[in-house]
């Protein structure tokens, strides 16, 4: 059975398009996640040895971590668990966004510094995240994330991606932002913001991602799936079942 190790639209995007035996595990941060049609299993493991654990104990054949790009320690913990395990680990990471030009940091902290005072900021860096801002009193903040976040000095919107980016530039012009803070994700789901911001020529502060152990990795659930059919070559003819019913190949 393969493990995907999920919370990201990769992750949904690769389940969706897996047939045989496989698992997605979900953190349980998001309190109402969307609904899902195939088997989930839902909270931590119990840091790398916990992870190993369920490996060995549901004949987990290999891993894919498809897990948030800023979700280190989960990553950390699979890379772990699979050289404990010997189990094949593949890291399925959507391209960063090019920040030339950009205000680039390497922590949240660093980048709640580097605000200019009275700055209005549309800040885009998640729950977790915002804490790192609540010294900034004066700073003005328009925050969104999906589950409520401490409460800043501004406005809190509570919503899911995607968004588009006429709606982006709308709601930046509505609360005058003049900055975009925003950690560098990637992919196509939270891009409309950036694009909205390089259209209204606002300075954008971002987080660089952090740093992960290195692991095979590919950028796309199309070069996903033929690592794991190569998986299945390898195992040979017994784990057909689990590698080789794939549709869209
Ligand atoms: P994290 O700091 O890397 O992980 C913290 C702990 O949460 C891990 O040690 C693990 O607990 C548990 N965990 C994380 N991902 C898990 C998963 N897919 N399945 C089971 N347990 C998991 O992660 P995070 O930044 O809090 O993010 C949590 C989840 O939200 C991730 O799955 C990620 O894909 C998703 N997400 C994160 C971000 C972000 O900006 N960080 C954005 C969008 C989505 P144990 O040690 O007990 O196993």
């Amino acid at each position: 059975m393969i493990l995907i190790l999920g919370g990201t639209a990769e992750a949904h995007g690769l389940a969706m398009t897996l047939e045989g035996k496989f698992i997605v595990s979900l953190a349980g941060a998001t309190r109402n996640p969307s609904k899902r049609d195939y088997p989930t299993r839902i909270g931590g493991f119990g840091g790398a040895d916990g992870l190993a654990g369920y490996i060995a104990c549901n004949n987990i054949t290999a891993i894919i971590d498809a897990t948030h790009p800023f979700a280190a320690q989960i990553s950390h913990n699979a890379d772990a668990a699979a050289q404990q395990t010997q189990t094949p680990l593949l890291r399925l990471s959507r391209p960063m966004w090019d920040s030339t030009g950009w205000r680039n940091f390497a922590s949240v902290a660093e980048a709640a510094d580097a605000i200019p005072s009275h700055a209005r900021v549309f800040l885009t860096v998640g729950r977790k995240a915002s804490v790192a801002f609540q010294h900034r009193s004066d700073v003005w903040f328009l925050t969104r994330s999906i589950d409520p976040a401490v409460l800043l000095n501004g406005v809190a919107l509570l919503q899911r991606p995607p968004f588009t980016m006429d709606a982006e530039v709308a709601l930046m012009r509505q609360h005058n932002i003049t900055h975009l803070v925003t950690k560098n994700a990637g992919g196509p789901q939270t891009r409309a913001k950036i694009d909205a911001a390089t259209y209204l020529k606002l300075p954008i502060i971002a987080i660089d991602r952090p740093h992960l152990p290195l692991a095979e990795t590919v950028e796309t659930i199309e070069d996903a799936l033929q690592w794991i059919r190569r998986q299945g070559g390898q195992r040979g003819s017994e784990n057909d079942d689990d590698y080789h019913r794939m549709r869209h190949l």
